[in-house]
């Protein structure tokens, strides 16, 4: 719970509910006198523009006057600005660079150790990849293969260092006839520095492109917050060829919404920035009927800290979008998570932080000779 609590405000929904219930108990009032006027004017209000939310009837009003105890109140966090560059909803391509350095990152097979799973490996134990993308990247795969009686999988690409990234994309130049590379990502530039992708390939020809018993991974990997990043029909938007393999992490509603509207990270980052705290912000259920809400928060590039507003007593989670602020997630109806911790790097900063933000970067040099992306 933060201590740093600035402001306690609502918000602009429930303002906007109080404002018409004052606006309709008023008109009700006048009713008293004027009763054939009133209900027209009453009529006229609700129809009006202005007040557009569609929740509101003239017939709610005495059940409304009890404040809604389901109504989000939103207080007011702080967070370093530079935040923004972190977290499972970062957008990486060929315009915005990966600024990281700290990742937690785990060995995959020394987990699959830890853990006695047996179902797939990695080319070797270097192959790390954030520990928040390992469970569920575990699961996935255990699930798969429990269904198809196959533990062929192998992990062929994961966390790469900036410097590994580099000398990918050196060596497909130094192959490549025009001195250009077309397929590998420029260091700095490869999603696979984050720590939050991964590619697949198989033991028996060394090729997964997502077909046969595969499909199934590529059509349920959403319900395990993955997405397939590079897909055919988006090619013109990510800039990359169409890569069946590489999975990346997003968080399981932002997967789910996308794979059902058929969006790429790069729109599905423009569609939040259209959904600001306040304005309307993006309400789904997912396919367990879990409702979400999420919003943008565009960061204050001119401070060191950047206000967020976030929900009070409800469980939310904050991911900067390595563009130009913050989204907000929040599972409504859900309490917060005892541990639930803000990633470490959303701390909250009234606590004495001693956390060394210039920590050793942990080198992992992965023998991939992978050349994608
Ligand atoms: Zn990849």
């Amino acid at each position: 719970m933060p201590k740093n609590k600035i402001s306690k405000e609502k918000s602009i929904r429930h303002a906007k509910t109080m404002t018409e219930i004052v606006i309709s108990l008023v008109l009700l009032g006048a009713g008293g006198f004027f009763v054939r006027n009133a209900m027209k004017e009453a009529s006229t209000v609700q129809s009006s523009p202005y007040f557009d939310d569609k929740d509101i009837a003239v017939t709610d009003v005495e059940n409304t006057s009890v404040p809604d105890p389901n109504q989000i109140i939103y207080e007011s966090r702080s967070v370093d600005t530079k935040d923004k560059f972190r977290g499972d909803l970062i957008l990486v391509n060929e315009d915005h660079e990966y600024f990281g350095g700290d990742e937690d990152l785990v060995s995959i097979i020394e987990m699959n150790s830890e853990n006695e799973r047996t179902c797939f490996t990695a080319v070797d134990s270097t192959y790390t990849i954030l520990r928040q993308v390992y469970e569920p990247m575990a699961q996935m795969i255990q699930d798969f293969s429990d269904q198809y009686n196959n533990d062929r999988l192998i992990i062929y690409g994961s966390y790469r260092t900036k410097e590994f990234q580099q000398q990918l994309y050196d060596d497909d130049v130094a192959q490549s006839e025009d001195g250009k590379s077309t397929k590998v990502a420029k260091a700095g530039f490869s999603e696979h520095e984050s720590g939050l992708a991964f590619d697949f390939t198989e033991a028996d020809n060394y090729d997964y492109d997502g077909t046969g018993d595969y499909a199934w991974i590529n059509a349920n990997c959403y319900k395990y917050g993955f997405i397939v990043r590079y897909t055919k029909s988006k090619e013109k938007i990510t800039k990359i060829q169409d890569e069946p393999w590489h999975f990346r992490y997003v968080g399981i509603p932002h997967a789910y919404y996308m794979d059902s509207n058929d969006l790429c990270l790069e729109e599905y980052i423009d569609l939040i920035r259209k959904h600001p705290y306040d304005g309307e912000h993006l309400e789904f259920k997912d396919d367990k009927d879990t409702e979400y809400e999420v919003y943008f928060v565009a960061s204050d590039d001119g401070a060191e800290k950047t206000t967020v507003p976030v929900p009070n007593g409800v469980r939310y989670e904050i991911s900067g979008n390595n563009v130009d602020g913050f989204i907000v997630t929040v599972y409504k109806n859900q309490k917060p998570l005892v541990e639930e911790a803000p990633t470490k790097s959303f701390e909250d900063t009234s606590e004495e932080n001693t956390e060394n933000t210039t920590g050793d970067e942990e080198t992992t040099d992965d023998g991939s000779d992978k050349t994608e992306e």
